[in-house]
């Protein structure tokens, strides 16, 4: 067996929650988003019945924290909050708001556990953005999460500039969604493009492409070529895996597999709660292999492991913890 190059933890970088009240002050899920497909699938597979219980009625919390619990092969997740859209004059946008989830609510999570680590989202359109993004660095946030598809801004907008500058000098890395967004509503598709990355990347900011850098399988081929020439010719852009074990992006999990130029720019990811599915890879890896892997309890030791049984090298997996802000809050 290969030894681990490093002793460094593993970390999965792109998890997602939901507070207890999902229809309260901490979270938010709309009528639009809760009839979205993707929410659809979650209310069959879970059984939840009304709206405002998506959260509080358990099930998920439970559920996450099952599958923190039961961990093995990961040793801490980062847990996700999403900022809202907000208008022109940087107030919030309720009416064009569908998923909101609070930054305090992952700060509360990774105060009660200290597996999760707090990852909060800062829309860079809204009044207070600096300010937010101050009190973020201060509570302790090791990434900063953007979903500009949804939260409906143009991360090329040259007003970023500031907040830029703000992030590369705390050394606060942006996990930014890239590609198509399928599991929430889209304000606007072309905000997640790859390209779009461009000026965090000029002002020195570390950032995170989400899914691979967003190539799915209806533009795998012309999206991979970009990809890799934007992740060899930045030294600061990198890409998460979150959601290779999808349907549609496993086609790009075995693309990267056969680039090793290209893993030392990968960081692991999951996506849980998203389902995470072993029997994509029946042709790669052998059936009491897929097996085993199905039968593995916590979702995100699963995706680990599948990754890691399909080739991906060690250091992929514990890329995070060089990469996230961690403990600087402390001498
Ligand atoms: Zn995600």
């Amino acid at each position: 067996m290969r030894k681990p190059t490093t002793t460094r933890p593993i970390i999965d970088i792109h998890v997602h929650v939901l507070p207890p009240d999902a229809c309260g002050e901490q979270g938010y899920v709309s009528t639009k988003q809760w009839n979205w497909p993707s929410f659809l699938l979650l209310r069959m597979r879970h059984r939840i019945k009304r709206q405002e219980t998506i959260g509080g009625n358990g099930i998920i919390r439970s559920q996450l924290a099952r599958a923190v619990a039961d961990m093995r092969a990961v040793d801490r997740v980062v847990a996700l909050a999403l900022d809202g859209v907000y208008d022109n004059m940087g107030r919030k946008d309720s009416r064009r708001t569908h998923f909101y989830v609070a930054n305090d609510y992952v700060f509360e999570l990774s105060k009660t556990d200290d597996r999760f680590l707090p990852g909060p989202s800062v829309n860079p359109m809204r009044r207070d953005a600096l300010e937010e993004l101050d009190r973020c660095l201060d509570l302790g946030a090791v990434l900063l999460k953007w979903l500009p598809n949804s939260q409906g801004f143009d991360p090329m907008d040259p007003s970023l500039v500031p907040f830029y500058r703000r992030m590369a000098q705390a050394r606060l890395p942006l996990l930014c969604h890239t590609g198509p967004e399928y599991a929430l509503t889209t304000a606007e598709r072309k905000f997640g493009r790859l390209e779009g990355l461009r000026l965090a990347l000029d002002e020195g900011v570390t950032v995170i492409a989400a899914h691979g850098g967003g190539a799915d399988i209806l533009n795998l081929g012309r999206t991979f070529h970009t990809v890799a020439d934007m992740l060899l010719k930045h030294t600061n852009l990198y890409a998460d895996t979150s959601a290779f074990t999808q349907p549609n992006r496993s086609w790009f999990l075995r693309r990267f597999l056969r680039h090793p130029e290209l893993h030392p720019k990968l960081i692991h990811g999951s996506d849980v709660p998203l389902p995470i599915i072993p029997w994509l890879f029946l042709r790669s890896l052998p059936f009491r292999e897929i097996v085993r892997l199905s039968r593995v309890a916590s979702p995100i030791d699963r995706d680990c492991l599948i990754k890691q049984s399909l080739g991906f090298p060690d250091g992929v997996f514990r890329r995070g913890s060089e990469l996230l802000r961690m403990d600087r809050a402390s001498p």
